[in-house]
């Protein structure tokens, strides 16, 4: 099997990783900073500039189905009333939180995830993060907050910045009250500043697989991804990602390639199946095929973050996100992907409890390879209910598809 390419940032990585979850672990132990628990695509820079430290569940989520601890898990929610259909980041953490597993014991010595002071989410993605959060609200008995937002959003309005903006705006005398400390604009715009320039950087990162041969595929970027999760708004994030950004410099000066003899290029539309990242990317590698890019890890690009504007800015950024919008701009935004990236083909990813990541279900793959002049591929599985994914299937699945690609 070929071997994936390390980075020599990864050591670097790692260590931002364990920090991250021992300095939460000390300040839930000592009740000081506050700890607030936030959505992947919620305020976390109002929380930092509000001194809190951020942790975020969909994060423990991602690491249960890497671990594949979510699948034993997952049944405890569904025991309680949570449906097997729904989002199985939710019911994997749920689960783990009430069988006192986590992965982050055997990483980190870390017995459980830090009990919260405060929940904040944004409904940008999906319902079930307000549901996910509601039900640790009441569990810890604490704030349950955050922003209901405009969802299949065509153009971007101001109007529905103004109502964004006005949430969050909204959420400030809880978080006060919970911290003791007033709101600091100066420590907010800086938060929001640092959070650009991750941003940008992150693109940077993923822009460098548009070269050909790409120095970096879809798998290493789900991995690397981790600092522009849990540590946007902080210098730590962009001191990373120049780092990053340098060493894939190199590699494209060098023509070094992340998948060695790389001549059939895709692209991943959907959710990771994080139990399956190392076999599918040693598959693809196999097959000489490099998944060049993905809208799950262009998630994380904010452009619209402005220090000038906090407030607003945040609401542009949270509601510009592809998972937000409707049909005719997600259609718009894979087709420039295609081209951007010079790509063979579309692999689909149909995760089972989340819908709201899935887009082959209304005609999508027809349409875009009609118009691409591109083959699609739907693989059916899940983000971390690997009873939802059939290998085999998969497995070969993918191997014709690449088969179709390269026979023309
Ligand atoms: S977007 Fe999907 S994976 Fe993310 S929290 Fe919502 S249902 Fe779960």
């Amino acid at each position: 099997m070929p071997a994936r390419k390390d980075f020599q940032s990864s050591s670097r990585l790692k260590q931002i990783m364990a920090d991250h979850f021992l300095e939460l672990d000390r300040a839930a132990k000592q009740g000081s900073p506050k700890v607030a628990w936030c959505t992947s695509v919620g305020p976390a820079e109002l929380l930092r500039g509000m001194g809190y430290l951020v942790y975020f569940p969909e994060n423990h989520g991602a690491l249960l189905g890497a671990s594949r601890l979510a699948t034993d898990l997952i049944p405890t929610a569904n025991a309680m009333g949570y449906s097997p259909d729904i989002c199985s980041y939710l019911t994997s953490d749920i689960g783990s939180y009430l069988k006192k597993v986590t992965p982050l014991t055997r990483a980190y010595g870390i017995e459980s995830v830090p009990k919260p002071d405060v929940l904040v989410y944004n409904t940008n993605q999906c319902r079930d993060v307000k549901d996910w959060f509601t039900w640790y609200g009441r569990e810890f008995d604490v704030p349950c907050i955050g922003v209901v937002t405009h969802r299949e959003v065509g153009r971007v309005e101001e109007h529905h910045i103004g109502s964004i903006a006005r949430q969050i705006r909204d959420l400030v005398p809880v978080l006060e009250e919970v911290s003791g400390r007033k709101l600091d604009m100066d420590r907010l715009k800086e938060a929001v500043k640092l959070s650009k320039k991750c941003t940008d950087l992150w693109k940077s990162v993923l822009d460098t697989a548009a070269n050909v041969p790409s120095p970096l595929t879809f798998f290493d970027a789900t991995i690397h991804m981790g600092p522009a999760v849990v540590a946007r708004g902080t210098q730590v994030a962009v001191d990373y990602y120049e780092e990053l950004l340098e060493e894939l410099d190199e590699r494209v000066s060098f023509g070094v390639a992340a998948v060695q003899g790389e001549h059939v290029r895709l692209y991943w539309e959907g959710m990771p199946i994080w139990g399956k990242l190392r076999n599918l990317s040693e598959l693809f590698a196999g097959l000489k095929t490099c998944v060049a890019a993905s809208t799950y890890c262009n998630s994380w690009i904010f452009e619209a973050m402005d220090p000038e504007e906090p407030f607003e800015s945040m609401a542009r950024a949270y509601l510009e996100l592809f998972i937000a919008r409707d049909e005719a701009y997600k259609e718009e935004y894979i087709k420039d992907r295609c081209e951007q990236f010079h790509l063979d083909g579309i692999v689909y990813h149909d995760a089972k409890t989340c819908p709201n990541n899935s887009n082959s279900r209304y005609g999508m793959p027809d349409r875009l390879s009609r118009e691409l002049g591109i083959p699609a591929l739907i693989l059916n599985g899940d983000l971390n209910d690997l009873r939802c994914y059939s290998e085999e299937q998969a497995t070969t699945n993918i191997e014709a598809f690449i088969e179709q690609i390269v026979e023309g």
